[in-house]
């Protein structure tokens, strides 16, 4: 929810007059998105903007219970809150809807004043839970994911492709010689530092799917799914690019000297006998041969073939 603009609530019914009712009745705090059947409120929440849905039960093609029930198996619309407002009054509709996943559970006729408490309580709820999930997940320094959303995405990822038998790539990032820039610009130099670093990984790794975390204090972690080893040292290259662009090679404000980075990462098609914890530890074992071998440059191993690459950032001109 995004907190200047108003809530946008979306209102499914096939009759206009109740969708008008209520659109007065919420007028001052919400905005109103307005469809008149189920297949329409699929094809609109896809847009990943609506904060709460008063869905209607009887309209043209699939009824309400069924559309709550496909919004509430996926993970993308599991979270929008949904309302029924319909004229089945019997308890038995009820309890179905309530089982289909909705949060309430409203008879008409419509009382504004009661659509619009309900309206409030349910927003006020989701809004307290957006928070909660982004203070879970979101690493507090950087804005990128934290260890606890990494460790999440990575089981999850790793399961998937593992059963779809697909690629996926990971690395871990660590900043060379930090301890070195933290001594000679500060401490607070060095969390600006992290930052940008953090910013600059995740623009180099931006499709749909892909993940950055803070892994530790000055390590980050990339999960890469359907990321073949061919692609995966294209990004590998970007990111040790990214990295130090903009730090200045040359530059001569203190802080702004440049910082490198080494990485340890594989690529593979996790095959059913293996372990995630398998993956990690072939990345961490290549990030300390990285570091050993010289820093500021990336190990990368194609867990199928065993084959080894390093990866060199481009040389500044
Ligand atoms: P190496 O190239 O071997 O990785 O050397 P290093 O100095 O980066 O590694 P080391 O593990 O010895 O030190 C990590 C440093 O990272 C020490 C610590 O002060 C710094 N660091 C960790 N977390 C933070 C943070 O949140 N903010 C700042 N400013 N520094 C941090
Ligand atoms: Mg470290
Ligand atoms: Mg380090």
């Amino acid at each position: 929810m995004t907190s200047a603009a108003l809530p946008r609530v979306l209102v499914a019914d096939d009759e206009p007059a109740n969708i008008l009712l209520i659109a007065h009745a919420l007028k001052d705090e919400c905005e109103i998105v307005q469809v008149a059947s189920g297949t329409d409120v699929l094809e609109r929440v896809i847009l990943g903007d609506i904060d709460l849905i008063l869905l209607d039960v009887v309209m043209p093609g699939p009824d309400g219970f069924e559309i709550c029930r496909v919004l509430k198996s996926s993970p993308i619309t599991a979270g929008i809150p949904i309302i029924f407002v319909t004229a089945l009054d019997e308890r038995r509709d009820e309890t179905r809807g309530l089982d289909a996943g909705a949060v309430d559970y409203i008879t008409k006729p419509i009382h504004p004043a009661v659509v619009k408490a309900r309206v409030r309580t349910h927003l006020e709820l989701k809004k307290a839970r957006d928070l909660l999930e982004q203070l879970a997940s979101v690493d507090p320094l950087t804005g990128v994911a934290n260890r606890r959303r990494f460790d999440f995405a990575l089981e999850e990822e790793w399961r998937r492709t593992r059963r779809a038998g697909r690629w996926l790539s990971l690395a871990i990032v660590d900043v060379d010689h930090f301890k070195r820039f933290n001594d000679r610009h500060g401490h607070l130099a060095g969390d600006e530092r992290l930052r940008t670093i953090a910013g600059a990984l995740a623009k180099s790794t931006r499709r749909a799917g892909d993940l950055v975390a803070r892994y530790g204090g000055e390590e980050f972690g990339l999960i890469l799914p359907e990321v073949e080893p061919a692609m995966m040292l294209g990004v590998i290259r970007t990111v040790l690019n990214g990295v130090t662009a903009g730090s200045g090679a040359g530059a001569t404000t203190p802080g702004q000297e440049t910082v490198t980075v080494s990485i340890g990462a594989v690529s593979a098609i996790p095959p059913r006998e293996s372990t995630l914890t398998d993956m990690l530890a072939a990345a961490d074992n290549l990030l300390y041969e990285a570091k050993a071998s010289g820093r500021d440059r990336c190990i990368h191993l194609d867990m199928g073939t065993q084959r080894k690459t390093t990866v060199n950032r481009t040389a500044p001109s």
